[in-house]
C-alpha cells in the first residue's frame, strides 16, 4: 500500500490525488516533498508585520474535521461481515474489514496524520435479511464509542515507514488505532445506493443489496 499524498485540512494520507478523498479540500500534495504544506495549514498571522508566527520544521497537528455524512444519509445497524478474504491489520496482523490509523498528539487533542485501510466489506442485519444489508465501500470514518487505548511511538513500528512516512513525522507522536473485525457490531451511516452483489455465497442469486460508498464529502461513518 502506498500512500503518498496527504490532505491539509482533514489529514489523511491517500493515493495521488487533485483533491482530498474524504473532505475534498484542494490543500493536498505529496507527503515526501510538500511538507510545507502540514505546516501551512495552521500557522497564524501575527498581525505587528504580517509575518507567520509559530512556525517549525515540525508537522503541526490539527483537529481534524467532523466526519462530512450526507443530509439524506440513513443509518443501519448489523454484523459486520466479510466480502471474500479479510484483509491484515497493519498493526498486528490479525483478520480485519477495516482499520483507522491515526498518528495523534500525546494528549490526543490533535491529529498529525491519519490513514484508513479497508476492503469492501458487508453490515449484515440480524437475522440476515437482505433488504437489510448493505454493502459498505469507499472512504471510511470510524468513531469509536470508546477511544481505545493509545501508544506512544517507539522502533517498532517499522510499518508505519513502510507506509511512506518520514521519521520525524513520527517523533513525539502516539499511536491510536480503531478496528472493525469480522463479527463486529457497528452501525453505519450513508447515502443509500443499489447495487448487485455477485461477490457473496450467501446471496446466492445476485441478491440486489444496498450499498453505500463514501466520497468526498459523502462519507460513509461507522460507529465501533
Ligand atoms: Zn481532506
Amino acid at each position: 500500500m502506498t500512500l503518498s499524498f496527504c490532505c491539509a485540512a482533514c489529514r489523511l494520507l491517500q493515493e495521488p490525488a487533485t483533491e482530498c478523498i474524504d473532505c475534498g479540500s484542494i490543500l493536498i500534495g505529496r507527503l515526501d516533498t510538500e511538507q510545507e504544506l502540514l505546516r501551512w495549514a495552521s500557522l497564524s498571522i501575527t498581525p505587528e508585520d504580517g509575518s507567520t508566527g509559530g512556525r517549525s520544521k515540525r508537522v503541526t497537528a490539527i483537529d481534524i474535521p467532523s466526519p462530512n455524512v450526507a443530509h439524506e444519509a440513513v443509518n443501519r445497524s448489523g454484523i459486520a461481515r466479510s466480502i471474500g478474504a479479510p484483509l491484515r491489520s497493519l498493526v498486528d496482523d490479525l483478520p480485519i474489514l477495516a482499520e483507522q490509523i491515526s498518528l495523534i498528539t500525546r494528549w490526543r487533542h490533535s491529529v498529525f496524520l491519519r490513514l484508513v485501510h479497508a476492503a469492501p466489506f458487508l453490515v449484515e442485519a440480524d437475522p440476515p435479511i437482505s433488504a437489510a444489508s448493505v454493502r459498505i465501500s469507499g472512504v471510511l470514518r470510524l468513531v469509536p464509542h470508546v477511544r481505545p487505548p493509545h501508544a506512544r511511538l517507539a522502533g517498532d513500528h517499522a510499518w508505519l515507514a513502510g507506509l511512506g512516512i518520514p521519521p520525524h513525522f513520527l517523533e513525539g507522536a502516539s499511536l491510536e488505532v480503531v478496528t472493525i473485525h469480522p463479527g463486529d457490531a457497528v452501525a453505519a451511516s450513508g447515502v443509500l445506493e443499489d447495487t448487485r452483489v455477485t461477490e457473496l455465497a450467501i446471496y446466492r442469486d445476485g441478491v440486489d443489496l444496498q450499498a453505500m460508498v463514501g466520497r468526498a464529502g459523502s462519507i460513509v461513518r461507522l460507529a465501533v
